[in-house]
């Protein structure tokens, strides 16, 4: 019998080709196997026993990077083939075909770059079918080596012989190299002229010796230094203008990484993941680590060696380093070699580079770790694009636009969502034009041609410009917290109306006020504010951002009014002499938008309890009272919920009269914790009672305040709700564009935006 299989799903790049034909040759089964465009094309034929065997055995134990989505099967005459081929691919048709991502450095290649006597012993790029750089270097579809950026490098005979061999491990691996045909790696100096010695170990040398390095890895540059110099560690944050947010740190092996951190089973499973992402853990005290690494933090970044370079750069360290994005703060990462040296060149004290182009710009992937599975915070290398699949089929293909800040962009076609890698602020203009460029290679090589583009309310969000001056396509705008909620639905393949919490710094209301503390009732159709964070003024809209001092002058005035500047607390001694101007300009409603923000409120409250009263980055202050809250301390502040509204000014004045009290700010931390997540408790009650809807879903960029998520999540289902929570996509504004394209591509008969479902209720 003769049978033809069609099977889509991630099975280009993966070794699918060298597994079939391996098993059809074990099997002696005549055919062939393709890559088209769609996913991959086998015909076999034999007796009907083996090709039984040959499809049970593909479907059940494929190869280990390769996911199956879909297989079709047909049956078609046989015509007396007997051997086996694997044949050139077929570039014409739609495609499909999914581009993997970057996989980290396989076991088997890595005793290869350890081994004296292999080939490629000491070898930087070396890779197989089974790992090595993918989406970064993928230029085009299908997926070969001349639509890669190894393109340019010719096979020598050896690699040659390899690539063409069934039985090799590197069978068809498109970016085969060795130290004769493949990239090579050179030192450069801060001005890009050529250093003597072996780069790697010349490298190893100056970052012991206390150097700053620029490091080219899969998807860009790196800066790196010794992570237990803390002079190095300081010397890097001056040069690259970055002042208190944490660095990453490469450990140079597991172990490590756990003499490091406490690490349980479940982040060991993630640090050694194929994806190897920094994995946000809880930092050992008394380590080697300069604690300049991460000041003021129990938490540290950590990720493992990733690629050969990584690996055979940590072995000769042998210490763990800083690795953190090669840029100047706020800007994406340096990709191409020029522009690396003009931007890094003041920065780094050497180049560790090579001739391997990076074609697509990727940052690390940032994941913690929540209830023994994976919670994402920055969705980038090793995870993008693959797809998400979603609970309902698009009824078109959509775009969605994304936000401005943690940017990320989404297509959506089928049952399938390509959530885009990282691109970062796009107020940035290298940033805007990798959004750009990336739109333009996702919708080329995922062949999807939007007639729907979503975008934010926020009319001065550069991704809203951009998205209404298309033409040809319909615009959906969507409310930002609608499409967090949505976000999280899709995440975890639901679509059924809930109560959603998403708790947030900043998303523009379809009231005009800047939202962040929104109870929601949504599905993909429609959303009701059902409840929020009473409205208070934002004095100096992003100054007020920047300093939470501003915030909490606020919330005392409101709660005690007059009498405010009369307290008794550091926090009046510390500041009252400024509040003036920035109470009369909120009185005055002069560039003082309402907020209902979140964020805010952890900004008066951490303020308030003498942690921090400016801001070096996003979220500084928050995170930091959460570290400082002593979660065994019970009680909770009064959070009422008032009509439609959850008075903030009632928690912030119990805090303020707590620590008039005397109490300590771990304990006055701990409350206001505990006391957001009982009224957040509450008004889903009052919801469920009025609605029936017993789901509660958890968006937003303050769910990554990994205490208000255990707090919230246990207080609900204490109460009997089911609480849903992100898995495969960010809760902050990395998995926005997601909760977009599922609301834009929801099969809808109205055009236009979705704004506030009709009918709404009162409470
Ligand atoms: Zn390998
Ligand atoms: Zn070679
Ligand atoms: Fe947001």
């Amino acid at each position: 019998m003769r049978q033809r299989l069609r099977i889509g799903g991630t099975v280009q790049g993966v070794g699918f080709r060298p597994f079939v034909f391996a098993l059809a040759s074990r099997l002696g089964l005549g055919g062939f196997v393709l890559n088209d465009s769609r996913g991959v094309v086998i015909e076999v034929e034999g007796n009907c026993s083996d090709v039984d065997a040959f499809t049970r055995i593909l479907l059940d134990e494929p190869p280990p990077l390769a996911r199956l989505d879909s297989i079709e099967k047909s049956h078609l005459p046989p015509v007396g083939s007997d051997r086996f081929d694997i044949r050139a691919s077929e570039t014409e048709g739609a495609v499909v075909a999914t581009i993997t991502p970057d996989v980290a450095t396989c076991a088997a290649c890595l005793e290869e770059i350890r081994d004296s006597s292999a080939r490629r012993y000491g070898y930087a790029f070396t890779n197989c079918t089974n790992c090595g750089p993918r989406f970064t270097i993928t230029t085009g579809v299908p997926y070969d080596r001349g639509r890669t950026t190894m393109s340019s490098f010719p096979l020598c005979p050896e690699c040659r012989s390899e690539y063409s061999d069934p039985r090799d491990r590197r069978f068809h691996a498109q970016p085969i190299a060795c130290p004769r045909c493949g990239p090579r790696l050179r030192l450069l100096d801060s001005d890009g002229a050529p250093l003597e010695g072996d780069p790697l170990t010349a490298s190893a040398a100056a970052l012991r010796g206390g150097g700053i390095l620029a490091i080219k890895g899969l998807g860009g540059y790196h800066l790196a230094c010794d992570a237990t110099d803390a002079s190095a560690v300081t010397e890097l944050r001056r040069r690259k203008g970055r002042e208190a947010k944490p660095f990453a740190v490469m450990a140079p092996s597991l172990e490590w990484a756990c003499r490091l951190a406490h690490t349980g089973p479940a982040e060991t499973a993630v640090l050694a993941s194929h994806r190897r992402p920094i994995v946000i853990v809880s930092r050992r005290a008394g380590t080697l680590l300069a604690d300049e690494v991460a000041p003021a933090n129990r938490y540290i970044g950590i990720m493992l060696p990733y690629t050969p370079l990584h690996d055979l750069l940590m072995r000769s360290v042998r210490r763990p380093i800083v690795l953190t994005s090669g840029n100047l703060s706020d800007e994406p990462i340096a990709h191409e070699d020029a522009d690396a040296l003009e931007r890094l060149g003041g920065i780094a004290d050497a180049f560790l580079a090579h001739d391997r182009p990076v074609h697509v710009r990727c940052d690390d992937s940032v994941v913690r770790v929540v209830e023994g599975r994976e919670y994402p915070i920055r969705r980038s290398r090793g995870y993008a694009p693959e797809p998400l699949e979603v609970p309902v089929p698009f009824a078109r293909p959509v775009l969605a636009a994304g936000p401005e800040l943690k940017h990320t962009f989404c297509l959506g076609t089928g049952n399938r969502a390509i959530l885009s890698h990282h691109i970062g602020d796009l107020a940035n203009w290298a940033a805007m034009s990798a959004f750009l460029e990336g739109v333009e290679h996702f919708t080329r090589v995922f062949d999807v041609r939007p007639e729907v583009v979503a975008h934010d309310l926020h009319p001065e969000y550069l991704s809203t410009k951009w998205a209404l001056g298309l033409e040809d396509v319909e615009p959906v705008g969507v409310q930002h917290h609608h499409a967090h909620i949505a976000s999280c639905l899709a995440d975890n393949r639901r679509a059924e109306s809930v109560i959603g919490l998403a708790l947030d710094g900043t998303g523009y209301g379809d009231d005009g006020a800047i939202w962040g503390c929104e109870v929601l009732t949504c599905d993909f159709a429609g959303y009701t504010r059902a409840a929020h964070l009473r409205y208070v003024p934002l004095p100096g809209g992003a100054a007020a951002v920047r300093e939470p001092w501003r915030m909490t002058a606020v919330y005392l005035q409101a709660a005690f009014g007059e009498g405010a500047d009369d307290l008794s607390l550091d926090f009046v001694d510390r500041t009252a002499g400024r509040w003036r101007p920035v109470l009369s300009m909120a009185a005055a409603g002069i560039n003082a938008p309402l907020t209902s923000s979140a964020g805010r409120l952890f900004d008066a409250v951490a303020s308030l309890c003498g942690l921090r009263d400016r801001v070096s980055y996003e979220g500084q202050a928050a995170a930091e009272l959460e570290q400082a809250a002593d979660p065994s301390v019970a009680g909770a502040y009064p959070f009422p919920l008032t009509g439609t509204a959850l008075d903030g000014v009632t928690l912030v004045r119990a805090a303020a009269e707590d620590l008039i009290a005397g109490s300590s700010v771990p304990e006055v931390a701990a409350r206001f914790h505990n006391g957001l997540a009982e009224g957040l408790r509450h008004a889903c009650e009052m919801v469920r009672e009025a609605q029936g809807l017993a789901t509660v879903a958890l968006s937003g960029g303050s769910w990554q305040n990994l205490l208000l998520l255990e707090r919230v999540t246990r207080g609900l289902e204490g109460a009997g709700f089911e609480v849903l929570t992100h898995r495969r996509v960010p809760a902050n504004d990395g998995g926005l564009a997601l909760g977009q394209a599922v609301i834009a591509g929801w099969p809808s008969p109205e055009p236009g935006d979705r704004g506030p479902a009709s009918g709404g209720w009162e409470m």
